[in-house]
């Protein structure tokens, strides 16, 4: 165990709950959501498809596994019969929840190949003795010649990328970099664009052929989509059509049902031209899907398919597949609402700085904030921001939107290194609420607040320069000329400051109690709320200690980094208000303490915090970049001596990272004219046991004659 090609036994597996927004949908809303998240299912095998040539092969062998007979059985058998350890069950299970859930054998974070964490004769005696090989032998003794593959940890297998040092489904494995050149020049001179495609080279009547090959159900020529043969820069060239044809027939199937329940005409459009991009290839389809989705503003079910990121293509122009469903949390939208529209009034003025440094309107930030029901792709991000394509971007705009139910998720991983056992247990309990607050707090009133001292554009200022002073220096007030803004002006550090005054906004406006009304908290429950949420703070400056780079001096994350300066603040404000100290675990070696004094809070957090909000706001109104860079950059330095010794801490940081969390999504069942939610609580086997009833036994034997049509026929 340990390999970093292996998934950690105590790799969190928790659920993405979205009952709350689920409940809150009109039922119509509810069946339009439930097609829509069928339709990803189907497509989010085209991501096992994309991923390496042995995924399809694995899915189909292990979930057979796991859908012919219940997981306990399965596990006396590994016990019993193939001479597994508990904890070799227990990975077995987390091999398959994380194959899943990346769809593929390939980590979504980092691109790194991870096998099974029990050995292969075991493994294979577990196959043998299943109820899966007795019932299909032939069957599993076909899907087993995929172990070799499953197994290989070659220099050459570890990561993705372009052969011959990795693996890639956006190439065949006898392309190379001179090849995907040809085919990117080709594109660019035909004006195609490579989402939907990947690459093939063979030869044909003595001749070798780059063929493009289209995402599509129809397979056939096309005028304007497909060119049967070109000749380009001496190379024969082809464009043709009908990669995942079975998938994207299943998922437009689906998307027909979705038409009946949704709620604009922009909808229905956005629908078709979907349906007709994943019908025909048509990227263009696509583009225009992506128009209408961009001006469907604030939808209750929002939904994005199609082939979006191009991380994973080692050239970056194919994108990988994606589909999700997330639907809006009316119950928390009305906390939201309510917060903004008290905000001019009622909080804004609680903010440490005289009303010379706030706007006289209010402007509520674009912010929106989804739960996410199904997510068809190698893993969850916490936001999106799409679409990808420039020119819709450009021209019609973009979302932004929030994926808080993903970020939620998170507060569902118990315990964790640096805390108290009753630090803990009070994080557990009011660890998701307390987030909820912190991300409305941060994000509307936090980005939304604050005024830019600036020259309009007809020359005059937008603040009177005789009254308006530098509170630190009482000279007059720096500002903004035309043409210049904040970015401008604090370059390199404008987003880790803005992301820090964000936060800390939401810290101390954290400790009114009408704001904590607004989130429906408890009087009793006020103080360890506000606890928790400065807490958790602090808790994440220390672990963001993990995105510095010592040999660079570097941050790497600019929330990350934001988070660390918070945390030097109130250790700077001293008092006992926080501590960090070194101790030693129970391995032995160095560990660390954090502690938070409840009582210290009120008083004097909350000075330092506002003392520090004060500065933050003052230099970014004024635009003074050098008195902001010189406080930041001093609260961002990462000490090797002194009380808190961060540099040398570091490495205790690294060393007790947790492994990143594997989430179970609900399934969603027709009941009568409306849909149910299927939880998946949190256990071993609940990714597992999610995917296993997904689809019916029948369902399932179509995906895999489908998988290993795939895998036979994709370098043709
Ligand atoms: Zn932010």
């Amino acid at each position: 165990m340990g390999s970093q090609h292996e998934l950690p036994l105590d790799t969190p597996l928790l659920y993405l709950k979205s009952e709350e927004a689920f409940a809150g949908l009109t039922p119509r809303e509810r069946r339009y959501a439930h097609h829509l998240s069928r339709a990803s299912w189907w497509g989010s095998f085209i991501v096992l498809c994309q991923t390496s040539p042995e995924s399809p092969t694995i899915f189909s062998l292990l979930t057979r596994l796991l859908r012919s007979q219940p997981i306990d059985t399965l596990h006396s058998v590994a016990i019993d019969r193939a001479g597994f350890t508990e904890n070799e069950f227990k990975s077995l299970i987390i091999y398959y929840s994380g194959l899943v859930y990346n769809l593929g054998n390939y980590l979504g974070f980092g691109d790194r190949k991870f096998i099974p964490s029990v050995s292969r004769g075991k493994l294979e005696a577990l196959i043998k003795a299943s109820k899966a090989s007795l019932e299909a032998p032939d069957v599993m003794e076909r899907y087993m010649e995929v172990l070799g593959p499953m197994y290989n940890l070659e220099e050459s297998k570890r990561f993705l990328g372009l052969p011959p040092n990795g693996i890639t489904m956006y190439f065949t494995p006898n392309c190379t970099q001179e090849d995907a050149d040809v085919a990117k020049e080709y594109m660019a001179a035909h004006n195609i664009e490579a989402w939907n495609t990947r690459l093939l080279k063979y030869e044909e009547d003595g001749e070798t052929v780059y063929d493009i090959r289209l995402a599509s159900i129809e397979s056939g020529p096309s005028e304007g989509i497909t060119v049967d043969s070109d000749v380009f820069q001496g190379h024969r060239m082809r464009v043709s059509r009908g990669d995942y044809s079975y998938f994207l027939k299943k998922m437009v199937s689906e998307l027909h049902h979705a038409r009946e329940f949704t709620a604009n005409d922009m909808e229905v459009q956005m629908l078709d031209k979907y349906v007709e991009c994943f019908t025909t290839g048509s990227i263009q389809a696509h583009k225009d899907g992506s128009t209408f989705w961009v001006k469907n503003k604030s939808p209750a079910v929002e939904t994005y398919m199609g082939f979006i990121e191009v991380y994973r293509d080692p050239v970056n122009q194919r994108a990988e597949f994606e589909s999700f469903v997330a639907v809006v949390n009316r119950e928390q939208s009305r906390k939201f609402d309510t917060l903004v529209d008290r905000a001019e009034k009622e909080f804004l003025p609680l903010l440490p700085w005289g009303s010379d440094f706030e706007e006289d309107v209010f402007m509520r930030p674009d912010f929106s904030s989804l739960d996410i029901l199904t997510f068809g792709s190698s893993g969850l991000p916490i936001g999106i921001n799409i679409p990808n394509y420039k020119d819709v971007k450009e021209e019609q705009g973009f979302k932004n939107v929030s994926l808080t139910n993903v970020m939620a998720a998170r507060t569902g991983i118990k315990g964790g290194p640096f805390l108290s056992e009753a630090d803990h247990a009070l994080r557990e309990k009011h660890g998701a609420l307390g987030l909820e607050i912190q991300v409305g707090l941060h994000e509307l009133l936090g980005h939304g607040c604050g005024k830019f001292l600036r020259r309009k554009d007809d020359g005059t200022l937008n603040f009177d320069p005789e009254k308006v002073r530098n509170p630190f220096t009482g000279d007059k007030a720096g500002f903004y000329e035309k043409g210049e803004n904040y970015n401008s002006r604090f370059t390199n550090l404008a987003s880790a400051y803005e992301e820090c005054r964000a936060e800390t906004v939401a810290l101390y406006l954290g400790l009114v109690d009408e704001i904590l009304d607004v989130f429906s908290v408890g009087a009793e429950e006020r103080e360890d709320l506000k606890y928790v949420c400065w807490l958790d703070m602090m808790y994440a400056g220390l672990r963001g200690l993990e995105m510095y780079q010592p040999t660079q001096g570097k941050w790497g994350q600019a929330h990350s980094q934001a988070r660390y300066v918070i945390l030097r603040v109130a250790l700077e404000a001293g008092q006992g208000l926080v501590s960090v100290t070194e101790t030693t675990g129970d391995d032995g070696l160095p560990d660390l303490l954090l502690t938070l004094d409840k009582a210290k809070i009120h008083s004097v957090g909350r000075e330092a915090m506002g003392e520090f909000l004060r500065k933050l706001q003052v230099y970014r109104s004024m635009g003074d970049a050098e008195g902001g860079r010189a406080m930041f950059e001093k609260y961002s330095e990462v000490p090797s001596d002194g009380p808190h010794p961060f540099h040398r801490w570091h490495e205790i940081v690294l060393r007790k990272r947790r492994p990143r969390m594997i989430l179970a999504m609900p399934n969603t069942r027709l009941a009568g004219d409306d849909v149910e939610l299927l939880p998946y609580p949190e256990a071993v086997d609940c990714v597992a046991k999610s995917w296993v009833e997904r689809f019916n036994p029948e369902e399932f034997e179509q995906i895999e004659s489908a998988l290993s049509a795939f895998v036979s026929g994709w370098m043709k």
